[in-house]
């Protein structure tokens, strides 16, 4: 069985509209990526180069993966995506020829971003104790191969993501390998706000539920942590009676007690 089974080449529906807040996050790669594609005469001018890989890193459930989507697709650039971990096959030469595979595809449907997500599974710094050690070691050795072969990769931009980046080897973080690092933050107030206006749009809110509070009192939580607040509270509602039109504050207080944030300090900057 050949890890690329899980590989799908499509343009995601995601749109910038989807992903609530994180303006600086999306702006610093609409900068890197769609601006050098809709003006490359503008980078010409100015004597830059677009950056050929960038590290997304931050605590998990922040949008990383929603944001490369969004990207490929307001870009109109085919999205490919791979989890780390799932490019490490037991077979010998299996993960190396994977890797191989991916960048040809990628390649072949270019101009497209290559997304390796838990980048982290792949680039643990070598002679470290964790990860997988000689089977690692290969792996990132085809990878930076495969990143150097730069010419032939002209439209394809790598986006990798972590929440671990101090794992990650120094290797790979070379200028034209992955030359660009951005942090994707936890939510902060203004960014919370507008994930619960998007959540909450379509769901039956009664007016007595004050988004205020609800941005108040989800501090240090993740955007996946507040979506599945909203899940909670609407099944919360359902539970107290399965005819339930509307979904009230108490039920969002419930839920506020039952999903609780679980990031680790040591994640957030
Ligand atoms: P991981 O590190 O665990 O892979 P991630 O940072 O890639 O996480 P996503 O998979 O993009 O996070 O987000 C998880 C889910 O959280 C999304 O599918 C979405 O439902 C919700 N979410 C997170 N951030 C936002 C946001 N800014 N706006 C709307 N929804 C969000």
């Amino acid at each position: 069985p050949s890890a690329m089974r899980e590989v799908a080449i499509d343009v995601p529906k995601v749109r910038w509209g989807d992903i609530g807040g994180m303006e600086a996050v999306k702006l610093k790669l609409k900068q890197a990526v769609e601006w050098p594609i809709k003006h490359p005469e503008s980078f010409r001018r100015m004597g830059i180069q677009p950056p050929k890989g960038i590290l997304l890193y931050g605590p998990p459930g922040c949008s990383k993966t929603l944001i490369a989507k969004a990207l490929a697709n307001e870009s109109g650039l085919n999205f490919l995506a791979i989890k780390g971990p799932e490019l490490l096959s037991k077979y010998v030469g299996e993960s190396e020829r994977a890797v191989r595979e991916i960048f040809r595809k990628a390649k072949a449907v270019s101009p497209a971003i290559l997304f390796f997500d838990e980048i982290d599974a792949l680039a643990v710094e070598r002679g470290s104790s964790s990860g997988s050690g000689m089977l690692t070691d290969r792996v990132l050795a085809q990878l930076l191969t495969e990143m150097d072969g730069i010419e032939q990769l002209q439209d394809v931009t790598i986006l990798a993501a972590t929440n671990r980046p101090d794992m990650i080897d120094k290797a790979l973080m070379r200028p034209g390998r992955i030359d660009q690092i951005i942090y994707v933050p936890l939510p902060d107030e203004a960014t919370r706000r507008e994930i619960f206006k998007l959540h909450l749009r379509n769901m039956p809110v009664s007016e007595e539920v004050c988004l205020d509070n609800l941005v108040n009192s989800t501090k240090k939580y993740s955007g996946a942590e507040i979506t599945a607040l909203c899940k909670e509270a609407a099944l919360l509602a359902l539970q107290e009676n399965i005819e339930a039109k509307t979904i009230l504050a108490k039920h969002f207080h419930h839920a506020l007690e039952i999903v609780t944030p679980r990031i680790p300090d040591s994640l957030i900057q």
